[in-house]
């Protein structure tokens, strides 16, 4: 069973999580890197961690990416929809924060399909659209966990998808995919860790999006 620590400290950011595989990872990077920098200290070497995996470009989620990469020197993912994205005030919704995005180089980006080698596991890379254009969900067979990023939350909870390039259809056909897969750990990008009947709560997101076709 892998280890994964939800490193994140400062309210409002979005969700960062450290992956304990032989190949660490750290999944988004919030808005506030000196919190998460502490926390992740108290796990491992931060020069260890190998990858900053973001699951979509939204400033909550990235605006902390250019110091966690100077404290990690890990290398930034993020999907090919969105790599022109970055550097964007509107496209990654900076300006709702009153400030201005970051800019960063992603040095892989991410597509449909794609399966992430941590070593002793392996992330598969889901693009589920419709939150953002880019936005991806990461699912780790072994131990079925999943990366939901602001796709699917907890308790029926859905992204919103008034943003920036977001689609209510495109998001009820990637939540469809959701329902379809094995999940006993969900981490989202918002919201509290949850193993408790996953695929449930994820019918319960897809019954809530269909509402607003
Ligand atoms: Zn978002």
């Amino acid at each position: 069973m892998v280890e994964v620590h939800k490193v994140s400290g400062a309210a409002y950011d979005g969700n960062a999580y450290l992956i304990m595989a032989e190949r660490p990872a750290i999944i988004d990077a919030g808005m506030s890197a000196q919190p998460t920098i502490k926390n992740l200290i108290r796990h491992i070497d931060p020069q260890k961690v190998e990858r900053l995996i973001l699951t979509h470009c939204h400033h909550d989620h990235t605006a902390a990416v250019p110091e966690l990469q100077q404290a990690t020197g890990a290398q930034i993912l993020l999907s090919k929809e969105e790599v022109g994205m970055v550097g964007d005030d509107l496209a990654t919704v900076a300006y709702m924060f009153g400030m201005s995005a970051p800019d960063y180089h992603v040095d892989v980006p991410l597509e449909e399909g794609m399966a992430l080698d941590l070593g002793d596991i392996t992330l598969q890379v889901l693009h589920t659209p419709g939150h953002s254009p880019g936005s991806i969900c990461l699912y780790e067979p072994e131990d079925k966990l999943l990366f939901s990023g602001d796709t699917v939350f907890p308790d029926g909870n859905i992204g919103r998808t008034d943003l920036f390039g977001g689609s209510t259809a495109q998001l009820v056909k990637s939540i469809e995919r959701l329902t379809g897969m094995d999940v006993k750990t969900m981490y989202p990008g918002h919201m509290e860790v949850t193993s408790r009947g996953v695929p449930a709560q994820i019918l319960e997101s897809l019954r809530f999006a269909r509402r607003f076709l």
